[in-house]
């Protein structure tokens, strides 16, 4: 028997390193998790470097990786990943940005990066999509809101570079510098003088934005300034579907991760509800990866939260937030016909409060794999189990061999 379905679990940050808070455990070794336990007993396991050992990744280059697009190969920055994510249709040579709506004073000072965590930014967003114009520079420029503060800039036209600095201070009480070239070339120079004007352009719509009047009237910060970084040029994805012969869906509340899913061709999912923190509406994410797994071959299906707790060094609500994972995923247990990964995409390790190379565990459950001895899924368990020590861009090559999706090399 072999499963014609695939879901990839991706874990985010959920593995880590010996916890003082948690007498020398791991969050996940740590928590009580009955089902991922189940899902590894009934699987076969192993410890995975999403990238390469000692490489340290990031949420976007191991994604890419689990999903077979090696980084080196197609990585070009967060921006364009995020442009997608956020909604705008990134096509090759376009460059992309993550934005933050920020606040500074008369003068000209940056007191706030986040202009006070404003949220509901859409008619600012719709009024700079109105009012800036590049056509003076020969650019078009796309502009979406994004969740909270966030925003997303994409630039088209010809001859645009990437290699650009940002216009964010990174601190507070400083004016923000002008957006430079990292080079003398001229596509970078280009775009630098395409950001400038766009910033300022920007900045006198929203100075001037009736939302932003009533909202110094309210007390709350202007949001009267764009801060924007990440630059990177967007590549060309093989598709998905062609290069594996698998239609497939993205649940993800992450725009980073949506926007990758989305460039290699997935459909992304909404999930009203789903916040990528810990109080998102797991049950509803689970209950989603399930119906599109009716529709579609494969699922990919992204939880944040533990990465969150990782970061900020929090091991107790980490082994907690686990256990909320664990409990939200127990209808995946009833899955047929489908192959079931479950990984991490990094280490988050609470003592680093960042991504680390200390590889993640995995395991792989459905019909036809051969099941090891390991029963518990955490970080030192799963070092025992069949699959030992693979890279994330293994995985999709095992997952097409397990539903049998693989061309055979040579006679
Ligand atoms: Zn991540
Ligand atoms: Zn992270």
């Amino acid at each position: 028997m072999t499963a014609h379905k695939v879901l990839f679990l991706v874990l985010d940050g959920i593995s880590d390193r010996p916890c003082e808070a948690l007498d020398g455990l791991t969050p996940l070794a740590a928590a009580r998790t009955p089902v991922l336990d189940r899902i590894a007993a009934e699987g076969v396991c192993g410890i995975m470097d999403s990238i390469a050992p000692g490489i340290r990744p990031g949420s976007d280059t191991s994604h890419l990786a689990l999903l077979g697009y090696p980084p080196h190969e197609y990585y070009t920055g967060r921006g364009p990943l995020e442009a997608e994510g956020t909604g705008i249709h990134m096509t090759a040579g376009m460059i992309g940005f993550r934005c933050n709506f920020a606040t500074v004073d008369a003068d000209g000072l940056v007191t706030d990066r986040r202009a006070g965590r404003i949220s509901a930014t859409e008619p600012l967003s719709e009024a700079i999509r109105d009012g800036v114009d590049l056509s003076a520079l020969g650019l078009e420029f796309r502009f979406e809101s994004g969740a909270g503060h966030r925003a997303a800039l994409a630039l088209a036209g010809e001859g645009l570079g990437d290699k650009v600095s940002s216009n964010d201070p990174k601190k507070e009480g400083v004016r923000p510098p002008a957006v430079r070239p990292c080079t003398d070339d001229a596509a970078d120079r280009k775009t630098a003088e395409a950001c400038n004007e766009f910033i300022r352009q920007s900045r006198e719509i929203l100075f001037h934005h009736p939302a932003n009047i009533r909202r110094m009237e309210e007390g709350l910060p202007s949001a009267n300034l764009l801060l924007i970084r990440g630059a990177g040029k967007m590549g060309a994805f093989p598709q998905f579907s062609e290069r594996y012969d698998l239609s497939g869906s993205v649940i993800s509340a992450a725009t980073l991760i949506s926007g990758i899913g989305k460039v290699v061709g997935l459909e992304h999912i909404p999930v009203p509800g789903t916040t990528g923190s810990v109080d998102s509406d797991l049950d509803a994410k689970v209950k989603a990866a399930i119906g599109e797994l009716d529709r579609k071959d494969f699922v990919l299906m992204n939880i944040k939260g533990a990465d969150e707790a990782g970061h900020d060094g929090k091991a107790i609500q980490k082994r907690d937030f686990i256990e909320v994972i664990d409990t939200a995923l127990e209808p995946l247990l009833a899955l047929s016909d489908t192959l079931l990964v479950v990984c991490a995409d990094h280490s988050t390790p609470c003592s680093v409060k960042d991504h680390s190379a200390d590889p993640v565990p995995v395991v792989i459950r459905g019909p036809g794999v051969r099941i090891d001895r390991t029963n518990r899924f955490d970080e030192v368990s799963c070092a025992e189990g069949g699959l030992h020590r693979i890279r994330g861009c293994d995985l999709m090559p095992i997952a097409l061999d397990l539903i049998n999706k693989s061309h055979k090399y040579g006679a």
